[in-house]
């Protein structure tokens, strides 16, 4: 199938409250043009460098990039000012840090997902339910003003086990829903929960995901 048929296809299945994120990483630019032209404006990047180049190589400028991978704070020059929205939040220095980059440059606030380790797999990324507590009750006591922290965004174990998915993805939606009412005031526009992938969205709908990240399913497999 072409690209513009599969993204016609993924968001006939989606809620009008959820958007669809185009995962474009490793992915040529005319690749993301043919997606565009298909009617999708937002698109992920998750290496620092990629996301650089790709802004800066003349795609439409109303395209909204967001940015899903690991971020260290020495690459933040080469994603903060272009992601619209930062998925990957994952620890509470990364945060600080984004935080004093967009005062220091007197920008607007930067919009960013906490990331939520909720997988069984050994290789963590993210915060646990402990880590996120203690980040906003120490942001209560001391505020960001450069960051506005829209919600969380995590991802399942990489299994066929569909019960295991919709275990994790429950929890994160129940996470999500709890930190929404203990923390509404210091995160007065938390509202987006990103999750789901090529190969678990349908069930992260289920949960009531507002943003599904889907690379391989449009574009095809990635040559790394
Ligand atoms: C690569 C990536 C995706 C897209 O995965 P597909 O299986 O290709 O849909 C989604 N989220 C994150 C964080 C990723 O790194």
């Amino acid at each position: 199938m072409s690209i513009a048929s599969e993204i016609k296809d993924i968001k006939a299945q989606l809620p009008p409250t959820t958007r669809l994120v185009a995962v474009s990483k490793f992915h040529p630019s005319e690749k993301i043009l043919e997606a565009y032209r298909a009617g999708q404006k937002i698109f992920a990047e998750s290496r620092p460098q990629e996301l650089a180049a790709k802004v800066a190589g003349g795609l439409p400028s109303d395209i909204e990039w967001h940015f899903i991978g690991h971020l260290q704070t020495n690459k933040l020059k080469m994603v903060v000012p272009h992601a619209a929205l930062i998925h990957s939040v994952d620890s509470a220095r990364l945060l600080r840090e984004i935080d004093r980059y967009m005062i220091n440059k007197g920008l607007r606030k930067a919009e960013c997902l906490l990331e939520i380790f909720i997988a069984a797999e050994e290789s963590k990324q993210g915060l646990d339910e402990t880590e996120l507590r203690e980040l906003a009750e120490n942001l209560r006591k001391d505020p960001l003003r450069g960051v506005e922290v829209r919600g969380l965004m995590g991802m399942a174990s990489f299994v066929d086990d569909s019960r295991q998915i919709r275990n994790e993805f429950a929890r994160l939606a129940e996470l999500y829903r709890s930190v929404k009412n203990e923390y509404a005031d210091i995160f007065p526009r938390f509202n987006e929960l990103s999750m789901g992938m090529s190969n678990d969205y349908p069930l992260a709908l289920e949960y009531g995901s507002t943003l599904v990240r889907i690379g391989t399913r449009i574009f095809g497999a990635r040559e790394y």
